[in-house]
């Protein structure tokens, strides 16, 4: 398994491995860069098939948190913990405490925060041993949980997007189909009705759809047909790569603007996605309301109204995306990265090279 050459490696700081015998932990932090701050993302614990599927993925997730964090024009850099392991058999509270001492051993260069695996319950072990962990702001209304942040700022976002799209400030009326309604795709939902938007969903919990259907009246559709739907816009919240070669082309929206990360299969989908007209609105900048929670969080000066008016910034970079894309003609997830780029000081960026980041 090389590490220095390995595709996804793209100049991180520092990756570092960590065992603890005693517990079982077997863990990778990745910090791909502190230009910024404090390298900040989230502990997935996931049951990968090797090392090097859990190497990939945290090498490829600690980039993205570089550039989420640079577009939400926060002081931080981006990092990644992933943690080897099946979270529903194996997850300990001597593994977890494990990883606070792994944490200590960078001295603060990343903090970590819940993702797939890890909850807020667990953050708060890991925070036995060390103070580099966050989203466990004890008394908050949400505990700590960034989902409600997330889908504010997806709902701001997609205003953004339906404004510079149709030219209206208004949600009424707007046909939206949401895919996945829960943690944050639910909250986006009862965000849009109350709008005055019309919802189509699915999920694959049949509880889920029930719940949105009798809170909220929408629509429930199989999780083949969303693709296929006369609506206004997508709201992707379940799973990523979920814009690829098949769903693009049965797409009939006219814009996107959702809250997976990843949501591009490939790079060349959101040229394909332009080509056809469709506004893509970027996931790792609609999607930021999270780590901007966090980072609230993580400085423990939790003010919701600032919070609130950060989240609500999202709308504005947005505006700045989409106008650039319309006079440069690139697409609007490249936009996204180079003015990343310009924000955390990307070497290709300042060397005025091309850097064709994904
Ligand atoms: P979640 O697990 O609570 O919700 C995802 C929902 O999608 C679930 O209800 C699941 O049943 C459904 N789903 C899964 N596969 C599906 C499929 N094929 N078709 C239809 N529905 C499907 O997760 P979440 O916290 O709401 O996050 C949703 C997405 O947003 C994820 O991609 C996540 O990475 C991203 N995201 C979340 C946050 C956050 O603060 N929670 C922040 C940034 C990005």
């Amino acid at each position: 398994m090389s590490v220095f050459s390995h595709p996804a490696y793209d100049n991180h700081e520092e990756v570092a491995f960590y065992h603890d015998a005693k517990s079982g932990l077997k863990a990778i932090i990745a910090v791909h860069n502190t230009n910024l701050g404090p390298s900040l993302g989230g502990c997935r614990m996931w049951p990968y098939a090797d090392d090097s599927e859990a190497l990939n993925d945290v090498l490829r997730l600690s980039r993205g948190m570089t550039y989420k964090s640079a577009m939400a024009g926060l002081k931080l850099g981006g990092g990644k913990s992933v943690i080897i392991g099946d979270p529903r058999k194996e997850k300990t509270p001597e593994l977890l405490r494990a990883m606070g001492d792994f944490l200590n051993t960078l001295g603060g260069r990343y903090i970590t925060a819940e993702d797939s695996g890890t909850s807020v319950a667990d953050m708060k072990i890991i925070g036995e041993r060390t103070e580099f962990v966050s989203g466990v702001t004890a008394g908050q209304e949400h505990g700590g949980d960034p989902s409600p942040s997330t889908a504010y700022g997806v709902f701001v976002g997609l205003k953004a997007a339906v404004a510079h799209r149709w030219g209206r400030t208004d949600l009424n009326g707007l046909k939206v189909s949401i895919q996945g309604v829960g943690n944050v795709g639910f909250r986006l939902a009862k965000l849009l009705k109350d709008a005055g938007a019309e919802l189509f969903v699915t999920d694959i919990f049949q509880d889920n759809i029930d719940r949105a259907v009798n809170e909220l009246g929408a629509t429930a559709v199989t999780a083949d047909e969303i693709f296929d739907l006369d609506v206004d816009l997508f709201a992707p919240c379940a799973l990523g790569a979920i814009l690829n070669d098949n769903t693009i082309e049965r797409l009939k929206v006219g814009a996107i603007a959702g809250a997976a990360n990843n949501q591009l299969a490939e790079e060349r989908h959101a040229a394909a996605l332009r080509e056809k007209g469709i506004l893509y609105a970027p996931d790792y900048v609609i999607n930021a309301g999270g780590i901007i929670d966090v980072y609230y969080q993580q400085l423990g000066d939790y003010n919701p109204e600032q919070v609130k008016a950060h989240i609500e910034s999202i709308g504005t970079t947005m505006q700045e995306v989409f106008q650039r894309a319309d006079e440069t003609g690139e697409t609007t997830a490249h936009v996204a990265d180079r003015i990343a780029e310009e924000r955390f000081g990307h070497k290709d960026t300042l060397n005025g090279a091309d850097s064709a980041a994904a």
